[in-house]
């Protein structure tokens, strides 16, 4: 291992800056913070989560990265071209410190194949989504959204709750590894299957995975057991999941809801049946084509089994990988059987600017976070779920990193929440400024015909100009640091997405950026389904006073 790959790196913590103002200082602490070995998945690598997703494109861009950021002035914005500094500009106060773009290509350039080639020769890297835009908080960032998730499925399928039935679901990384807790928090019982040790252990270790069983059919008796007594349990299965899944299924397993979120939009990081984990990393490297082949052969009958299981009654989706359009290109045809999480459970709530909205307490005191907690449970009395989830976090989430939280928040919920913090930290209430942003799983930033955009009322499934408008809008309103990024979540050339992040450091041109970040970064959910011909967009639209100039014409 190099001198380089045995760096730790961690995020400052207090009120002493290491920048010239707090707005770069917040950037300089969540570039640190996303690298921190307690957040990301490979950080030696520079890797934080999602396959291959980067916070710098290698070592020294990261020195260079955090050596301007400490010169960096109000009236400077330095420039990132995936993960690399290349430039700083002079600006003014009212605009981001940061711009960055990741991984983005040309339509046509736009595949693995010529991504990989580049990346090879040192010219771009893979942002993911909070990756490369520095916003990761580690799993917490995406529990709340799955445990959302299975809360829509419960209230669809199961009468509101999840007691007494059973999820099958595959991959524990830095995003799959939210489904046990988001499972057991619904009150079900999760069989969580992941062909790396380390990432069950991990997940046990960070109290979001109960047991792991020995094998198959330990897992299945656990499960059955703790259904019975509808008692909440989430069970880790070492193994592949091409292989564990068509056997589940083969023995008539009592599995209630399928999904999956093993890296699949990447086919280098699908383990393919018949590789040794051990040898999978040499064996991609080695011939990636006929890796990619193998990989989605078994992509193939991995979802062959989850349509044997809908076709047997249970609730199957895809959660965001993509593993359809591989499973697809390997020839199955019934791939696109099951729908995705958005369109099936998620769309009403993105018509309403709904998304996940998250927060980081840059001073790195915990209770910086529980009174922000306290905040949003008094500016919000009447939103139960909130309430539920904001209590839940408190006592079973640990912190990854730099202490954080996340809930979903909507058009005109967002700016009162963001104004809010920034009153604490002005009046001393919190220890120091905190950063306020979200992922890109969101409601008018992203187009992903997989995912957030799949099966549009409209047939906009595929239209990138919204996240472009969004990082656009974003940049005019005071955003702190802004980002366009392409392939992030279901893969290069099947996404292009956008994101803010907005500092609340307690001054007055903190509260004007963030009244008006917060409220057009979710108008743009709102104005992009109202155009895609969402009633229930248009009724948002109306009743909070976004403006649609079409809809009045
Ligand atoms: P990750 O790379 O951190 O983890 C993937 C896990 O899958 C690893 O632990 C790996 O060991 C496991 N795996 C790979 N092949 C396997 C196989 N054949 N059988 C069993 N386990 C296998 O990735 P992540 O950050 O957890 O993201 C997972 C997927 O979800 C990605 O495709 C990502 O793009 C997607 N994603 C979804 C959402 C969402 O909201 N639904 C959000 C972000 C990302």
């Amino acid at each position: 291992m190099s001198e380089q790959a045995r760096r730790v790196i961690r995020s400052p913590r207090g009120t002493e800056l290491s920048c010239q103002g707090w707005q770069q200082e917040a950037a300089y602490r969540m570039l640190h913070n996303n690298l921190d070995p307690e957040v990301a998945e490979h950080p030696d690598e520079l890797v934080v989560y999602g396959g291959t997703g980067k916070a710098a494109r290698d070592w020294r861009s990261f020195d260079a990265i955090a050596r301007t950021l400490q010169g960096l002035k109000q009236d400077e914005t330095l420039l990132i071209q995936s993960g690399r500094p290349v430039g700083v500009m002079r600006t003014h106060e009212w605009a981001p410190r940061v711009l960055l773009a990741n991984s983005n290509l040309v339509g046509d350039w736009a595949t693995w194949e010529e991504f990989r080639r580049l990346e090879a020769l040192g010219l771009t890297m893979y942002g993911q989504m909070t990756a490369g835009s520095w916003i990761y908080i580690g799993t917490q960032g995406i529990l709340q959204g799955t445990y959302e998730t299975f809360a829509a499925v419960a209230a669809k399928r199961f009468g509101g709750t999840l007691a007494g039935t059973v999820t099958l679901t595959a991959g524990l990384g830095g995003m799959g590894g939210a489904q046990p807790l988001a499972v057991t928090m619904n009150d079900g019982v999760a069989i969580c299957v992941d062909c790396d040790p380390s990432r069950i252990a991990r997940r046990i270790e960070h109290r979001y995975l109960d047991v792991q069983a020995g094998d198959l059919a330990e897992a299945v008796r656990l499960a059955t057991e703790a259904r019975d007594a509808r008692r909440p349990l989430s069970i880790g299965l070492l193994g592949n999941a091409a292989e564990v899944l068509p056997e589940m299924l083969a023995m008539g397993a009592p599995i209630d809801i399928v999904t999956d979120q093993t890296s699949a939009h990447d086919p280098l990081a699908y383990l393919p049946v018949g590789v040794a984990f051990e040898d999978m990393r040499e064996q991609a490297a080695k011939d990636p084509a006929a890796f990619t082949l193998r990989a989605r052969e078994s992509m193939a009958r991995h979802v062959e089994a989850m349509v044997g299981f809908m076709d047997s009654g249970a609730e199957v989706f895809d959660y965001g990988n993509s593993i359809r359009g591989e499973a697809k290109l390997a020839g199955y045809t019934r791939a696109f059987d099951f729908p995705g999480f958005v369109p099936a459970y998620i769309r009403p709530l993105f018509c309403e600017g709904k998304g996940p909205f998250r927060w980081a307490a840059l001073s790195g005191d915990p209770r910086d976070i529980a009174a922000t907690d306290r905040a949003i449970l008094e500016l919000f009395p009447e939103n139960e779920s909130l309430a539920r989830w904001i209590k839940l976090a408190g006592e079973r989430v640990a912190f990854q990193g730099l202490p954080a939280r996340i809930c979903w928040l909507g058009y005109g919920e967002r700016d009162k929440a963001g104004l809010r913090f920034n009153e604490m930290v002005a009046s001393g209430e919190l220890r120091a400024p905190v950063v306020i942003g979200r992922d890109h799983l969101d409601a008018g930033s992203v187009a992903s015909p997989y995912r957030e955009t799949e099966g549009m009322l409209d047939g906009s499934d595929a239209i990138a100009d919204w996240p472009l408008l969004n990082a656009m809008v974003n940049v005019a309103s005071g955003a702190s640091w802004v980002s366009i990024h392409h392939g992030g979540g279901v893969g290069i050339g099947r996404s292009i997405h956008a994101g803010q992040v907005a500092v609340a450091d307690g001054t007055p041109l903190a509260a004007q950026k963030l009244e008006r970040v917060l409220t057009n970064d979710p108008g743009m959910g709102v104005i992009r389904h109202v155009d895609a011909g969402y009633d229930r967009a248009a009724e948002v639209a109306a009743e909070r006073g976004v403006a649609v100039p079409m809809a009045s014409g």
